[in-house]
């Protein structure tokens, strides 16, 4: 007791406890991550939250000086737990004087888990003064069981006081009993989860703001399902519709496991309903879907379904168009057609087709009676380029007139739309000018193909040869003059210099009576030497009345057996005799 009013200024938060419980040593403070359990198990154990030495960090210790202290981090959850035990003795938890000029914010998360204080009429569980330290906010969820039951108030304060600015969480899956007298503090929240409970025996809550909980005063008493009813109390469906109904409970804030019921269809055959509410209708008709409390089978709600036979469906003619092929940079086209026609029961309404990058799509009539048809137009946008696509599924949405129904009425298009291209022939560089391979120009795009059809796509750098760096032939053949031949490079170049390789070509042999002809021919560039005149054979020569240059040469090769080399010999000399 004494050391609880010494602490009165400095201590933040004080849990109180005096019932005597067996409990011996283990006081445990354990930092795992971002966790830091705290652990109580025997008398005496107060905490304490101090600024260390350096100012820098908030440490959490046992006052009475046991060993495990640690560095509370600003994401840190603080937990502290009795395992469920009830704390024997004097309990508190101060917040050090020297935390109220922190230099920086600190949030600390402290969860309560199978915390224990039990009735006594002078200790409480209260943060009333930590609002004071304004670089401190405190969140408080209790997990587990928690029993904090106080039987009166202390120095004029409640024994569950949430200041403004601070967030009690009763929450997880736990719950938390909380009997005597407590009050939460103007400006306080308190947030309660679905998922936790107020203990049987709990005092009512009041002033608090209660997540999820419309009804304040259902807390500290069983909630008890009043009505049921189906959100929608009539519902009209078509032939093969699904329909998922959904129930309203009242009070709404039952517990979940109490949010159950059962379904039935009156009438089968019009339209069946499963475990979960899922109506499918089946047929035209009437039925009625009964659902029936599996808490209080007097509770009941139904549903009339009227289920009707609604054909919505469209043709489109001719389902697929080709539209004219263009150049790029062609001129405004002609729309080509096609035709929706309504061949359903029910009115249907189609929908502008909204932008659409490569067509323009009109429509002449938006609303379509049974049998009635709209004729629909559609061309090309202008300035397409030869890389949009070339086939479109488009579509036309229709819908019923309450909007319910909705599908599309689907066609294709074709089309095409060209490359400009001018064909460019390949070009052997020279020692002056590039040359190039042979390629596909567009001019409207300035692009570069490797085919008409614009599929390859190269770079003027790809499809340049360069210039060549030596001197070239420049195709002009040869150029001579009496003694040598040469070729010209562009440049105006002679290469290739060299004189003439004479050899005799005979233009018509000498006989014996006759003379004949020859001249001189280069073997490169074919330069012709005037003709001479070969004299006329005398008698010795004419050994063989027919001689050619195989037949001569054939005889001495079979009369020798020359070697090529010999054979060359011979042929020369053949050939001056000749
Ligand atoms: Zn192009
Ligand atoms: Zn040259
Ligand atoms: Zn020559």
């Amino acid at each position: 007791m004494r050391k609880l009013f010494t602490s009165f200024i400095s201590v933040l938060m004080v849990f109180g406890l005096m019932t005597p419980v067996s409990a011996d040593g283990g006081n445990t403070i354990v930092k795992n991550g971002n966790q830091i359990t705290i652990t109580i198990s025997s008398a005496h154990p107060d905490v304490e939250f101090f600024l260390n030495d350096s100012g820098e960090d908030v440490i959490v210790r046992f006052a009475t000086g046991e060993p495990n202290e640690t560095v509370v981090d600003a994401d840190d959850e603080v937990i502290f737990t009795t395992n469920g035990n009830i704390m024997d003795g004097d309990f508190s938890v101060n917040f050090n004087d020297n935390l109220r000029n922190l230099p920086e914010p600190v949030t600390l998360n402290i969860t309560l888990n199978n915390f224990k204080i039990l009735n006594n009429d002078a200790y409480y569980f209260s943060t009333w003064n930590h609002s004071k330290f304004n670089q401190i906010n405190v969140n408080m969820t209790l997990i587990g069981e928690n029993e904090i039951s106080v039987g009166g108030t202390w120095q004029g304060r409640n024994a569950l006081n949430v200041p403004a600015g601070s967030t009690y969480k009763i929450g997880g899956n736990g719950s938390i009993k909380l009997t005597g007298t407590y009050a939460i503090a103007s400006g306080g929240t308190v947030y309660v989860t679905d998922e936790a409970k107020l203990a049987e025996g709990s005092s009512p809550i009041s002033n608090v703001t209660l997540y999820n909980h419309s009804n304040n005063d259902s807390w500290g008493k069983k909630i008890e399902l009043n009505s049921i009813a189906f959100v929608d109390a009539n519902k009209e469906l078509n032939v093969g519709d699904d329909y998922q109904s959904q129930i309203n409970y009242e009070p709404s804030d039952i517990p979940d496991d109490e949010k159950t019921v059962t379904y039935a269809s009156s009438n089968e055959e019009v339209a069946t309903v499963d475990t979960n509410g899922l109506v499918s209708a089946t047929k035209e008709g009437k039925t009625t879907i009964t659902a029936t409390s599996t808490i209080d089978p007097n509770i009941k709600a139904t549903c009339e379904i009227t289920v009707v036979n609604k054909v919505y469906s469209v043709s489109v003619t001719p389902s697929k168009i080709t539209l004219p092929t263009v150049k790029e940079g062609y001129d405004p086209q002609d729309p080509e057609y096609i035709t929706i026609k309504n061949t359903g029961n029910q009115t249907i309404l189609l929908e502008d087709h909204g932008a659409n990058p490569w067509l323009i799509i009109t429509l002449d009539k938006n609303t379509l009676k049974p049998n009635e048809e709209a004729k629909v137009s559609i061309k090309l946008k202008d300035g397409l380029s030869a890389e949009t696509r070339s086939t479109l599924k488009g579509f036309i949405t229709y819908t019923s007139e309450d909007g319910n129904y909705r599908d599309h009425a689907r066609f294709e298009v074709t089309y095409e739309v060209r490359h400009d291209m001018k064909y460019v022939e390949a070009k052997d560089a020279t020692h002056l000018e590039d040359g190039n391979i042979a390629y596909w120009y567009c001019e409207y795009c300035d692009k570069y193909f490797k085919d008409g059809a614009g599929r390859n796509e190269f770079t003027l750098k790809d499809l340049i040869i360069p210039k060549l760096t030596e001197h070239t032939a420049d195709g002009s053949g040869w150029h001579s003059d009496e003694t040598s031949h040469w070729n010209t490079c562009e440049c105006g170049e002679k290469i290739n210099e060299a004189v003439h390789t004479y050899a005799w070509v005979t233009d018509k042999e000498a006989t014996a009576t006759e003379t004949g002809l020859k001249h001189e021919e280069c073997s490169i560039c074919g330069h012709v030497k005037e003709a001479v005149e070969i004299p006329v054979l005398e008698d010795t020569e004419v050994q063989t009345p027919e001689t050619s240059d195989t037949g001569i040469v054939g005889v001495y090769v079979s009369l020798l057996s020359a070697s090529a080399l010999l054979l060359f010999v011979l042929k020369r000399k053949y050939k001056k005799i000749g």
